[in-house]
């Protein structure tokens, strides 16, 4: 009887050397059964471990890349109770806002602040219990999407708040935020700014600035998208670098009279995905008291990564924050470190430009070095494990140094020296 099929419960038992947990297996080895080839059961597994939620090397030069989870921030957190809920000091319940909360809020100059789950979750409880159902103008040069479905007009439409275009595509003036204003059949309770985040409008344009719509006589919430703390990058001991220039920064806008900002956790602020809603307490606190607010708070996981986030930047360690220390690294460093890999064979370390990604600073280009490597390698890098994931570009492929952090150097170096010397 050698040839009758083998059991799925042996199957799955001859597996356990994978070290995934044996229900999966015993799928797997029903699977390589039901097909007729049980002798590709471990095929079965290495592409199951594969599919799986793991750590990877980003060496495409993005910083904020989507499909990589945007900014890597990874704090070891104890695996412990919080007093995510309780006053320490009263022995009553606390607010979950007032940790991390706080802090963001003291490192941009807000008077408080509340944590969502993304920058979609701050706008729509922002509409939801500011605005809704009345009327918020929107300039029509505003009116974006920005990736994976973020709509302006239609998070308008979800939060139950009427939306007032004014205005063109290239051209909005105060007046015209002045004029909706004036019509009484608006009803307009807020005024709102969204940074266009990843498209320019170039040539005949015109904007008004958060100043002058901060004087209209309603809350004016600016949604800033990138979450840029400040633009003088007081964490970054060079200062602010000149790619920076335009972007748009929750201190400023705070101080040129918004009353709310709104921003992601894992853009330019490289953390967690989160949401912030930072600014003047009464409005922060009409949105924590929305009952949206309950079905969009994140967990003490993200909380205390957040928590930690803003300690580095009150600390201004920059070094201590992946994105930062990864956009600003100087350029001479990262050569050094492509040298370093010593590929050799047909590899070659080049000039190659970084991007920060995540749907911010659209046309901005980070000068990096890369290993250029003749033919298209992606597949063979990203079946390396941990997989690095490489860009291609008229059949080379480039590892990009400066979102390679420095203690993967010795993995990325060795696959790389493998591929080129296989040629
Ligand atoms: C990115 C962005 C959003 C959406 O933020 P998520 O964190 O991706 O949900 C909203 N508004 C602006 C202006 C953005 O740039």
């Amino acid at each position: 009887m050698q040839d009758r099929p083998p059991s799925v419960d042996r199957l799955a038992r001859s597996l356990a050397g994978s070290g995934l947990p044996h229900p999966l297996l015993v799928d797997i080895a029903r699977t390589a059964i039901a097909e007729g080839t049980p002798e590709l059961a471990a095929d079965l597994v290495t592409a199951l471990r594969r599919s799986m939620l793991q750590p990877v090397v980003n060496a495409t030069g993005v910083l904020l890349h989507t499909n990589l989870g945007r900014a890597p921030f990874a704090p070891a957190l104890p695996e412990s109770y919080t007093n995510l809920e309780l006053d320490l000091g009263t022995g009553r319940r606390g607010s979950r806002h007032a940790h991390a909360g706080a802090l963001l809020a003291r490192a941009c100059g807000a008077e408080s602040a509340i944590i969502v789950n993304n920058g979609a979750a701050a706008v729509l409880l922002t509409l939801a219990a500011l605005a809704a159902p009345r009327g918020v103008i929107v300039s029509r040069g505003e009116l974006v999407e920005i990736g994976g479905g973020f709509r302006v007009p239609e998070v308008m439409a979800q939060s139950g708040a009427r939306l007032v275009e004014v205005g063109t595509t290239n051209r909005t003036r105060t007046a015209d935020y002045r004029a909706a204003l004036d019509n009484a059949a608006n009803d307009i309770a807020l005024v709102m700014q969204v940074h266009q985040s990843n498209y320019r409008i170039v040539g005949f344009t015109e904007a008004p600035d958060v100043r002058d719509l901060a004087m209209l006589g309603v809350p004016l919430v600016c949604d800033i998208g990138s979450g840029l703390l400040d633009s003088a990058c007081p964490w970054l001991p060079g200062g602010p670098p000149t790619w920076l220039r335009d972007e748009p920064a929750a201190r400023q806008s705070l101080d040129a009279g918004a009353g709310l900002v709104t921003f992601s956790g894992d853009k330019l602020l490289g953390g967690p995905q989160a949401g912030i809603i930072a600014g003047r307490a009464d409005l922060v606190e009409r949105c924590a008291r929305h009952p949206l607010a309950r079905a969009l708070r994140p967990g003490s996981l993200v909380l205390g990564a957040l928590h930690e986030l803003a300690l580095r930047y009150l600390a201004r360690d920059a070094e201590a924050i992946p994105f930062w220390r990864m956009a600003t690294a100087p350029i001479d460093e990262l050569r050094a470190r492509a040298v370093g890999y010593h590929v050799g064979g047909t590899a070659d370390v080049v000039d190659s430009v970084a991007v920060p990604g995540g749907g911010t600073l659209p046309g901005v280009q980070i000068p990096s070095v890369a290993i250029a490597l003749p033919g298209d390698h992606t597949a063979a890098l990203r079946a390396a494990s941990p997989p690095i994931i490489a860009r291609v570009h008229e059949q080379t492929t480039f590892a990009d140094l400066r979102t390679i952090a420095p203690h993967d150097d010795a993995h990325v170096a060795a696959a790389l020296r493998s591929l080129a010397s296989a040629r």
